[in-house]
């Protein structure tokens, strides 16, 4: 009875032996899970709480089309009016900076208004392609990152078709927050993991954390990583969020220099200290596509990656093939230099 309760919303489950404690809860439109080693039942409680209270208010806050503060800020850039961001937001903001330069622009934060002419930025998916009249249209505007301005706490942008959608690095940043906050607690051995995006701190005692990775169609784990010490995995996916018109799959992860999905992978799996420079770095590596990924990656500093063609073709970093367990046919390997 009382381990029933134990599971219940607002507190933590515990293995056999009560080493191990997990809660979740939903957040950033995913499920969040929290894994916790060796920490006691009043402590996990507190990170629990401190935990659910962060992410929602990065819920709301960050949320490009919402009420919150991004989206306030999406309006005043729209209207050509400075905005007096928080000091929540102009640390996201800066956070994005680097990625957004070392990746070429590859990852742009600025390209909001391409998702929602693509109809990404609502829950259902669209039923067609938006006319190439209007993706033109948004080139031919070019908001970029770089169009914003920071004077005196006031953030405005030189191009009032730059609309911020953290889509590509919020739940890692949000992830690399929340290993912030239990470190903070005095918790030193825990996973945070957001809908497959997640980062490990420590080991499960004596043992790594051992983490799968899912396959881009259909179900299950194609291969599996260990993880010790402090380190991200991150995967970006065309399965994510997509829509079929006239048998072609379209799907989330737009290239700001065509303004159409990237067409190289299915998915783009990053290793990493750092959850936001993992998920920024997926994106990017995503849309740099088969010619232009290892330098994107050096340029970055990852050197941990794993890509799944469009045609199921695996493609590796070396450091990331010399530690990965694949589970499926092992012939597609083509392992090779992120330099
Ligand atoms: P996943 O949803 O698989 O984690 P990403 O991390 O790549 O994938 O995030 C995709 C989201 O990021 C899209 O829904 C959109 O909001 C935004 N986005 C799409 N393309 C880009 C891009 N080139 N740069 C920055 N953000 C992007
Ligand atoms: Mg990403």
């Amino acid at each position: 009875m009382a381990l029933t309760l134990l599971c219940g919303a607002l507190s933590s489950c515990e293995d056999a032996d009560g080493r191990l404690r997990r809660f979740e809860f939903h957040a950033l439109g995913t499920l969040i899970e929290v894994s916790l080693w060796d920490v006691d039942e009043d402590t996990a409680l507190v990170a629990e709480r401190a935990l659910i209270a962060d992410f929602t208010r990065a819920q709301r806050d960050w949320q490009p089309w919402g009420d919150g503060a991004l989206g306030e800020l999406n309006r005043a850039i729209r209207a050509r009016r400075e905005y007096r961001a928080d000091a929540e937001l102009k640390a996201l903001i800066a956070a994005a900076q680097p990625a957004y330069r070392s990746s070429g622009g590859l990852f742009d934060p600025a390209i909001g208004g391409l998702v929602e002419l693509w109809g990404f930025h609502r829950e259902a998916p669209a039923s067609a392609p938006p006319p190439a009249q209007a993706i033109n249209a948004w080139l031919a505007r070019r908001p970029v990152y770089a169009d914003l301005k920071f004077d005196n706490g006031l953030v405005s942008s030189g191009n009032p078709a730059v609309w911020l959608d953290f889509g590509a690095f919020a739940k890692g940043y949000a992830i690399d927050r929340a290993i912030e906050r239990l470190r903070r607690l005095g918790i030193r051995n825990a996973i945070v993991n957001a809908g497959g995006d997640l980062r490990a701190i420590g080991a499960r005692g004596n043992r790594p954390w051992r983490i799968g990775i899912r396959q881009p169609r259909g179900a299950g784990v194609m291969a599996s990583i260990e993880i010790a010490g402090d380190e991200s995995l991150v995967t970006s996916g065309d399965y994510e969020r997509f829509f079929v018109h006239d048998g072609v799959r379209y799907h989330h992860i737009l290239d700001p220099r065509t303004g159409y999905p990237a067409p190289a992978y299915m998915s783009v799996t990053v290793a990493h200290q750092s959850a936001a420079v993992a998920d920024a770095a997926a994106t990017a590596l995503f849309v740099a596509g088969p010619s232009a990924w290892r330098p994107v990656a050096a340029a970055m500093g990852i050197t941990q990656v794993m890509l799944v063609g469009a045609d199921g073709r695996i493609e590796m970093t070396d450091a990331m093939a010399a530690r990965i367990q694949r589970l499926s046919a092992p012939q597609d390997i083509a392992a090779s230099e992120a330099r």
